[in-house]
């Protein structure tokens, strides 16, 4: 679509887009590789990525000779018939994850409904319908829909919007006492993120790894793993599962899969799938054949051994040039994060907001996090150049802080 640069975006978006969104006043008009372009023409270092989803950057080759090819055939299917980008994507992800069966959907939210819904559904046909309960942490992020909010645990997402659905139990992360104390045998699922990316950018300590998987075995719960945001390579392992070491029922992958469009799956064990019956769940855009297409592009340069050795690398570069930032500016309290999933905790005296704003105008764009956290999110694609140029930025945005 025709974009004109005479017009002022943000003034647009005000009269006609529900104001669910804080946006700033910038008109975005291209985008390649790590960087976008607005309508001035000027440059900007993109480290937020479309939340993470663009992982391989901007317009990869790769993904749109996928999607181009896909265009020849068909743009939709729906679900009633086998589906070939679906097949050979899902044919790659269990591959490379060792899981038995995948269920396609949308978006990160959806994967996680699906997953709970399996869960319970599960127990309810093996006859445990008492095992409802879904044990999640505060401060983490599942989702925007009913059942994946219910499982959010930050209370200020969820007021307003009337009752939850029941027997979701939220304990304080990283607590080992808290999780052990309410786990038993009325247990449906576990379900953590790898690292609690939107809740302040926060790591899996190894002790409540060691944890779940102990209450895994002990109670027979599942362990449902939210990598919408930290699989996918994000750090620097193909899925986060193999830096945390958390054994998993089922994976929930959505955010970067898609290659930019909207694709999100499920993966699951054979002991759930040999349950399941047509019917059950379902979806009717999901697993798309154009968004399986480009998934299949991203996933298979994402899972290169090289590919993931240069994450690593980049996010060792991004460490060290944090460490000097943070003994300069008092302000920086803490360096949180792994792989390509950092974030920077700042004072609470200085809100987020206005650094991120001050990196706009230094041409860097970031992302923030609860409990006062900048948030880096750069396309895994990044060159070790431009880790550097991203770092001066930072520097020269963070200088302006009075
Ligand atoms: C973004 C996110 C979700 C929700 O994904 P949507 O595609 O926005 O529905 C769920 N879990 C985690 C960890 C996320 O980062």
């Amino acid at each position: 679509m025709a974009q004109s640069s005479a017009e002022n975006f943000l003034a647009s978006d005000k009269k006609v887009i529900a104001p669910l969104y804080g946006k700033p006043d910038v008109n975005f008009v291209s985008g390649e590789g790590s960087y976008l372009t607005d309508a001035s023409g000027k440059k900007y270092l993109d480290f937020v990525d479309g939340i993470a989803v663009n992982t391989l950057g901007h317009r990869h080759p790769a993904v749109i000779a996928a999607i181009e090819e896909q265009l020849k055939h068909f743009i939709h299917l729906s679900n009633l018939y086998p589906n070939y980008p679906q097949i050979r994507l899902a044919e790659q992800l269990l591959e490379l994850t060792k899981f038995d069966k995948a269920f396609f959907c949308n978006s990160g939210t959806e994967a996680n409904e699906g997953a709970i819904k399996l869960a319970r559904k599960y127990f309810n046909r093996t006859g445990h319908p008492e095992r409802l309960q879904i044990v999640t942490f505060e401060m983490s992020f599942h989702g925007r829909t009913f059942g994946a909010l219910a499982a959010t645990g930050q209370p200020s997402l969820r007021e307003g919007f009337g009752p939850m659905p029941g027997e979701f139990v939220h304990v304080p992360w990283n607590d080992v006492a808290a999780l052990k104390k309410v786990v038993n045998d009325k247990t449906c699922a576990i379900m953590l993120e790898s690292l609690a990316a939107e809740g302040g950018v926060m790591t899996l300590s190894p002790e409540i790894a060691k944890t779940v998987n102990t209450l895994r075995k002990e109670t027979g719960c599942f362990v449902i793993v939210d990598e919408v945001q930290a699989g996918l390579g994000r750090l620097g392992t193909f899925l986060g599962l193999s830096r945390t070491g958390l054994d998993a029922d089922f994976v929930t992958l959505a955010k970067g899969i898609g290659g930019g469009l909207p694709l999100g799956v499920v993966l699951m064990r054979q002991k759930v799938a040999d349950i399941l019956k047509p019917g059950d769940h379902g979806t009717t855009f999901g697993g798309n054949p154009v968004a399986c297409a480009a998934g299949l592009a991203v996933v298979k340069i994402v899972s290169g051994p090289a590919f993931l050795k240069a994450v690593q690398e980049r996010s060792a570069e991004f460490l060290e040039g944090f460490k000097k930032l943070e003994a300069k500016y008092k302000f920086i309290t803490g360096i949180r994060g792994d792989g390509l999933l950092l974030g920077l905790a700042i004072d609470k005296k200085i809100p987020v907001g206005s650094l991120a704003a001050a990196a706009r105008a230094e041409g860097l764009l970031v992302h923030t996090a609860g409990g006062n956290v900048l948030r880096f999110l750069p396309p895994l694609t990044i060159s070790a150049a431009e880790v550097r140029e991203g770092l001066e930025k930072l520097d020269k945005a963070l200088s302006t802080v009075k």
